[in-house]
């Protein structure tokens, strides 16, 4: 019989390979976007994409999460794009999202405004670092997320290049992984000084929670055997992950740690390095997945399946020469040599 172009033509790369392909297998998963009202169309946009290349086929539930209420246009626009599926609009609960009091408010604003002038991205501004305190500590802790085991973090305007017809969750889920990414790349250091150090004191703190060194992925996040960070860490924008890893108290008690160093403020730590130490530091390597068929862009940044079989077959609208995988700023080349 010939495919029609909803069929996925078979194919040999390692997710598809190792998926059964059974569209009747689901995961317990959501997708999930944080986002504000002003960014509706920008948000519609990703949702629109993922339908179209993966989630039609699937009708995995959607939830949506914002520090304000969601206007009724949001929603009712959101609704109309997603007619077969569960959706659901959470409201941030303040104290997961605001500084908590013990943060001392001038040494914050005084600490916003040196990076605001050095131009460190996003220093001087507040939101954004309620966002990266949101996402490292408390989006898996949102009462909408307690029925699920896995999600999926999508971002207002973001593209994905391919048809993704296998199914990550299940992929993840059937293969005992725990986390999965499409980009890697370099941290700016003026975001995190003493990032390294604090996790560092955490590692003295708490040895119960490490994975012995031969088995962690320190060589991923570190050139020197631990003395330093590379700064190299899963772009967070993108991730299909276990809820579990975060709810868990080795996760919860290193976000702790940090947190009370008031690093999120006072600095500008992003929630992509928090996820990223913690992972490499308590997981072995096969927990963690990167999802080559997954063409994705993130503002200007693009991964984009090199493989020309995967490429073909994903029916990709991306060209592997503009991606950003093989540049200086990712780490890709470091993941490569992991394997
Ligand atoms: P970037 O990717 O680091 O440049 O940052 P983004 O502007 O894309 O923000 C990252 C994520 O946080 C996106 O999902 C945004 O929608 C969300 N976000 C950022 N700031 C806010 C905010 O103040 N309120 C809400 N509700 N979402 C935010
Ligand atoms: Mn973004």
């Amino acid at each position: 019989p010939s495919l029609s172009v909803y069929d996925p033509p078979p194919i040999n790369a390692e997710f598809s390979a190792n998926s059964t392909g059974n569209l009747n297998r689901r995961a317990n998963a959501t997708l999930l976007m944080l986002t504000r009202n002003v960014d509706m169309w920008d948000a519609l946009t990703s949702v629109r994409a993922l339908e179209d290349r993966f989630n039609r086929r699937h009708h995995y539930p959607w939830v949506f999460l914002n520090d304000e209420e969601f206007s009724e246009e949001f929603m009712r626009r959101a609704r109309a794009l997603l007619p077969e599926s569960a959706v659901s609009f959470g409201l941030i609960p303040k104290e997961h999202w605001n500084q908590p009091d013990w943060i001392d408010v001038a040494r914050q604003n005084a600490a916003m405004k040196t990076m605001q002038s050095r131009n460190v991205k996003y220093g001087g501004n507040l939101a954004y670092h309620n966002m990266c305190r949101f996402n490292s500590g408390f989006f898996f802790r949102h009462p909408l997320l307690d029925e699920y085991k896995w999600y999926w973090r999508v971002e207002p305007r973001v593209k994905f290049h391919c048809d993704i017809f296998d199914d990550p969750f299940v992929y993840l889920e059937e293969n005992d992984k725990v986390y999965g990414y499409t980009m890697s790349v370099h941290e700016i250091p003026a975001t995190i000084p003493t990032l390294w150090k604090t996790v560092q004191d955490f590692m003295e703190n708490y040895p119960q929670y490490m994975l012995p060194k031969e088995d962690n992925l320190m060589r991923f996040i570190s050139n020197d055997n631990g003395r330093t960070y590379n700064r190299c860490h899963f772009w967070s924008n993108f991730e299909i992950a276990s809820l579990d890893f975060w709810r868990s108290e080795a996760y919860t008690t290193f976000f702790e740690y940090l947190d009370k160093t008031g690093g999120f403020y006072y600095e500008r730590w992003g929630d992509a390095p928090v996820h990223t130490l913690a992972l490499a530091l308590f997981l072995p390597r096969h927990k963690i997945h990167l999802f080559d068929e997954i063409g994705y862009q993130h503002d200007d940044w693009s991964h984009c399946p090199r493989d020309e079989s995967v490429w073909r077959r994903g029916r990709c609208l991306c060209d592997a020469r503009d991606g950003f995988d093989y540049t200086s700023d990712s780490c890709r080349r470091r993941w490569d040599a992991l394997i």
